[in-house]
């Protein structure tokens, strides 16, 4: 996929705008919502072209074309989020480049995450990643175990838990998205409550480019798009 510069600038533009009106509409303000620009349909001269243009916050599904990309644009100062699934293989190289990794949804990724940043004596930041579509595909925790996991961060101590992630039905009926990122807000509220290792729970990292305006309504504090961004015919 390939977009005029002037295209990709128009795009955010319009984004942008959205975003500030949609968090505006809900009595947020603008800059308490922030935007991932997630590059995996793009190559490393387009996520340039993001990057130049503004947005230092991107993110990639796989680790890989993360590292991939991080390499090739080390000359400019980027924020990387892996916001897909991390086989316990690629933590060695991923922690050196990411800033948060948004898609930690089991208990044997977690603790691998912390034993391999416990050696390069480092501390991962990440979100922890909750299947509230309850369809099979998704990744992540089920909302019920979560309490479970949160009740045990002190295990990890060199991963930061700040927040939690998820992703809206891929086929979502009227209404339905914005239930499910309700339910994401409601279930961090119940854990701050519960326990005092989610006092820092301050992101919700939810909404993608079909359903970002109702996961602002519903308290997203991350918003990742991509195809938003990269539409040749304008968004
Ligand atoms: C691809 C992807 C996105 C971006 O999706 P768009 O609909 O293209 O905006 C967001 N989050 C995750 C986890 C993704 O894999």
């Amino acid at each position: 996929m390939t977009i005029s510069h002037s295209r990709l600038e128009e795009n955010l533009r319009r984004i942008r705008q959205r975003i500030a009106a949609a968090a505006v509409d809900s009595g947020r303000k603008p800059h308490e919502v922030r935007f991932i620009a997630v590059t995996k349909y793009v190559d490393s001269p387009e996520a340039r072209s993001v990057a130049l243009a503004g947005c230092s916050d991107l993110g990639e599904s796989r680790p890989q074309e993360l590292w991939r990309k991080a390499e090739q644009l080390a000359d400019i100062p980027i924020s990387w989020h892996l916001i897909g699934p991390l086989q316990t293989n690629k933590i060695r190289r991923t922690l050196p480049v990411v800033s948060l990794i948004h898609s930690i949804g089991g208990l044997r990724l977690l603790a691998a995450l912390n034993e391999e940043a416990q050696k390069q004596q480092r501390n991962v930041q990440g979100l922890l990643e909750v299947n509230i579509s309850g369809e099979t595909a998704k990744q992540g925790f089920m909302p019920t175990e979560v309490a479970a996991i949160v009740a045990r961060l002190d295990d990890f101590p060199h991963v930061t838990i700040c927040g939690l992630m998820g992703m809206a039905s891929a086929q979502a009926r009227p209404g339905q998205a914005r239930r499910e990122f309700a339910s994401l807000r409601e279930l961090r509220e119940t854990l701050i409550q519960q326990f005092p290792s989610a006092a820092r729970f301050h992101e919700l990292s939810m909404g993608m480019s079909g359903d970002f305006e109702d996961a602002i309504a519903e308290g997203a504090t991350w918003v990742r798009l991509g195809s938003a961004l990269f539409d040749e015919n304008g968004f």
